[in-house]
């Protein structure tokens, strides 16, 4: 890894060559840490990408006079705020956008988290809000999701059935 390679990598990205590379990111990161507890430390050290790291480039920007650390970081921060396009599965459901990192299942109504895995900004997993894997898609269209106790449900009179007591760990049905 070399400062002309990074250099070039913010070059091409300035001239709308698209976005870094992972390892000039990496470098750039380590150059613009502000220390060891910091998101772009994590991401520098150990190719971790914390919910804060997009906010964290966005502050050093802010700050940012210099044409060429503004375009460090500008760079930067194109890349961390990249979708995540790459998901190595969906566990059957047939996922749509929902707002901000959540997606909604067309089919049986659960709805994940997509978060980036590795370093790697456009690669990620669909996760609960603990991090954990989700469910398989039970393929249920019937499955009345929402909060326990605010699940409105058309397959009974609220005598609770498999759609509303399903057991999903879903976002909706764990706060
Ligand atoms: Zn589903
Ligand atoms: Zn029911
Ligand atoms: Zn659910």
């Amino acid at each position: 890894m070399t400062a002309e390679y990074v250099a070039e990598e913010v070059a091409a990205w300035r001239d709308g060559c698209g976005d870094l590379e992972v390892s000039a990111a990496r470098e750039l990161a380590a150059q613009w840490h502000g220390g060891q507890w910091s998101a772009l430390y994590s991401y520098a050290s150990a190719g971790v990408i914390r919910t804060d790291l997009a906010d964290e480039v966005r502050a050093e920007l802010a700050d940012a006079t210099d044409a060429r650390d503004r375009d460090e970081l500008g760079a930067l921060l194109s890349f961390v705020e990249q979708p995540v396009f790459v998901v190595w599965s969906s566990y059957g459901h047939h996922f749509m956008h929902a707002d901000e990192d959540t997606y909604t299942c067309m089919r049986c109504g659960a709805a994940y988290d997509l978060r980036p895995d590795g370093d790697d900004r456009t690669h990620g997993d669909y996760v609960t809000v603990d991090g954990s894997e989700p469910d398989e898609c039970t393929g249920d269209e019937w499955m009345a999701h929402g909060y326990p106790g605010e699940r409105v449900c058309d397959g009974c009179d609220g005598e609770g059935c498999d759609h509303c007591n399903h057991d999903c760990p879903c976002l909706l049905c764990n706060s």
